[in-house]
């Protein structure tokens, strides 16, 4: 008999078994993919630390976060400062006086500030009915046009004009010259990749892997007093109510025989028929040049049943449909519903141990 049985070995699940097996719990973690992790998890290829799900930085302003992270595992000094790629022109992101340069040749914040001003003029006084005019009354059309609607229509995989404008309601603009894209006060990778922080996590904790609590639900929830589930809360209920829907990622590795493909670890591709949406190279993570280096294009796809749901799409009739699901969830005592996919949010990292913390806080204090 378990005190926990701990459904998912990502971040959520591994915060609350570490939490737990601190103060003498016994807990088992099971997991349906053949490592621990989810969807951090990083797998070294030639000493390089693939992030096998999609580029993961981690960023926060959390102090009691940051300081959680940092006495398990030594992160390096990475700073996100991603470029995007038009018509064979690269421009710095997030949107600085170093795109503005790049865009119209203005040195100024003021130069910049009349550019932009002069191309949302027309926007002014509307109340955006589509993320098209959002985008352009925030800022402006050029920028609108090579750097935001191929993009975000390869990501959502519908038109900018079919799209709601509350998915941008801010973008992050800055009149400065610094593309640090994340304004947090702590930004790293761990040096040895996010497995190592999830091992830690999990040290002396038994996990057990390639194991679909769905073969046999009953059985597994039989062993343990408490149930901390972090698959998708839909299929926790059988889909009674029908079926949450996602977006999802395919990703495309490429061994590629130079030591420096792209000069940076993420390039967004924003060109409408160029159907990935960024290139990762991997060893700009850890401050590393080596031949060959690996490529990672990301291919926003459909999500069907059985696909990876990685991005949870939380419009009207979705978050509704998630609110019918989340009360089954409170009805029940024995189960605790957690992390992205119980939650139906997309959630940061930081965010993620936050939640794992207040959690612990409720269960053990
Ligand atoms: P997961 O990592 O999904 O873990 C859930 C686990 O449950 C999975 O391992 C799954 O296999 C398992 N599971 C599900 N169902 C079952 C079942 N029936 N039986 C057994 N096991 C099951 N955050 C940042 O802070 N910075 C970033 O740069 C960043 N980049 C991202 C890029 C992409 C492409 C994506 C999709 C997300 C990114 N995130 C980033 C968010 C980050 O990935 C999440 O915060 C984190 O992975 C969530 O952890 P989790 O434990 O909730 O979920």
């Amino acid at each position: 008999m378990y005190d926990y049985l701990i459904v998912g070995a990502g971040l959520y699940g591994s915060v609350i078994a570490h939490e737990a097996n601190k103060r003498g719990k016994k807990c088992l973690v099971i997991d349906k993919r053949g490592h621990v992790g989810g969807n951090i998890y990083t797998e070294k290829v030639n000493g390089v630390d693939i992030h096998k799900y999609g580029a993961h930085i981690f960023h926060t302003d959390d102090e009691e976060v940051w300081a959680y992270v940092n006495r398990l595992v030594t992160f390096n000094r990475f700073t996100n400062s991603p470029l995007a790629r038009y018509k064979d022109k690269l421009f710095s992101l997030p949107f600085s006086m170093y795109t503005f340069n790049q865009m119209w040749g203005v040195k100024t914040p003021d130069e910049a500030k009349k550019m932009i001003d002069s191309q949302r003029e027309a926007y002014k006084n509307i109340e955006p009915s589509n993320l098209e005019e959002q985008a352009i009354k925030l800022i402006g059309k050029d920028i609108y046009d090579a750097l935001i609607k191929g993009y975000t229509e390869k990501q959502w995989g519908r038109k900018t004009t079919d799209l709601p404008p509350f998915i941008i309601r801010r973008l992050p603009v800055r009149f400065t010259y610094n593309n640090n894209y994340f304004s947090d006060r702590y930004q790293g990778i761990p040096e040895d990749g996010y497995t190592a922080l999830i091992e830690k996590l999990l040290e002396g904790i038994e996990v057990n892997l390639n194991t679909d609590f769905f073969e046999n639900h009953k059985m597994y929830e039989k062993q343990a007093k408490k149930v901390i589930y972090t698959g998708m809360i839909d299929q926790y209920f059988n889909y009674q109510y029908g079926h949450l829907s996602y977006r999802s990622l395919r990703f495309e590795n490429e061994m590629v025989d130079t030591e420096n493909y792209q000069g940076n670890a993420v390039v967004n591709y924003t060109e409408r028929d160029i159907p990935f949406t960024r290139i990762i190279e991997h060893q700009h993570f850890t401050f590393k040049e080596q031949k060959p280096t690996l490529i990672t294009r990301e291919y926003p796809v459909d999500w069907e049943i059985g696909d990876e749901p990685y991005y949870p799409i939380n419009d009207n009739d979705n978050n509704l449909l998630y609110k019918k699901y989340r009360e089954l969830a409170d009805q029940q005592d024995k189960v605790i519903f957690g992390g992205r996919l119980g939650t139906y949010r997309y959630l940061d990292m930081d965010d993620i141990i936050r939640l794992a913390l207040d959690q612990c806080k409720k269960l053990f204090d």
